[in-house]
């Protein structure tokens, strides 16, 4: 292979992980919000869950207090009946009794309702706990693994860099000029392989003569269409992957 290509091959190599060290850094800010925002979620869904909790305390606390004054009402009703004078009175008394009753009735299905609720609700409550942990867990893994990254990407800019001036250094400097220029203009990549006879970026079809050319690799080519530094990658011949034993 022509000297240079190898190392312009490599140089692209270099710009590719670096680039790709840069997008570490730059969409970690981004990330970290995703993770806070999935954590508040979590939070919310278990404060929903502990506030149906209260809510349905409340609501027994409040139905305990009207029972309790109804059956107030209902014993006093009682007292009264055995010193009323008249039958309408007497009758009168019944009347409020009844209703007192009734009314008693009514707040003990309501109370019963929300004791039902309430192992209900206690249940929902712990399933949310757990899947709390769970989601805090993750996240927290996460944010580590995004740190440990971060921290790479941050130490392999450095290295990258120290990499790409030492091969520059050893880049005659037209095909080193030629690449930064390429690269310049088209941003992503100024070295490209040749793939099923086409350059593999822009994808225009190259002709064969010009393939047979690149076969060997021994010469610099630009394409003629986006002007990228060619090479030609030997494809595996495609073959029916065997079926794996199983173990
Ligand atoms: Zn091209």
């Amino acid at each position: 292979m022509h000297p240079d290509l190898e190392r312009v091959i490599h140089l692209q190599q270099i710009e590719d992980a670096t680039e790709r060290a840069r997008r570490t850094i730059a969409d970690e800010p981004a990330r970290q919000q995703q993770l806070a925002a999935a954590l508040a979620a979590a939070r919310q869904a278990l404060d929903d869950e502990r506030g149906r909790l209260a809510a349905n305390q409340a609501a027994r606390r409040d139905i305990e207090k009207e029972l309790a004054m109804q059956q107030g009402r209902l014993s006093k009703f009682r007292d009264q009946l055995m010193e009323v004078k008249t039958n309408r009175e007497y009758q009168a008394m019944q009347k409020e009794i009844e209703t007192a009753q009734h009314e008693i009735q009514k707040q003990e299905d309501r109370l019963l309702e929300r004791m039902l609720e309430f192992d209900e609700v206690t249940r929902q409550v712990k399933q949310a706990e757990q899947a709390f942990t769970r989601d805090q867990a993750a996240i927290e893994a996460e944010r580590e693994t995004l740190a440990s990254r971060l921290l790479e990407a941050s130490a392999a800019i450095g290295r990258l860099a120290a990499e790409r001036a030492e091969l520059a250094a050893r880049i005659s400097p037209p095909v080193l000029a030629l690449f930064e220029r390429v690269l310049k203009y088209r941003k992503t990549a100024a070295v490209t392989p040749v793939r099923a006879g086409r350059c593999s970026t822009c994808q225009i079809l190259l002709r064969p003569q010009t393939v047979n050319e690149l076969r060997r690799n021994e010469i610099l080519y630009q394409c003629e269409s986006c002007q990228r530094i060619l090479y030609y990658e030997e494809v595996p011949p495609s073959t029916d992957p065997a079926p794996r034993p199983t173990e």
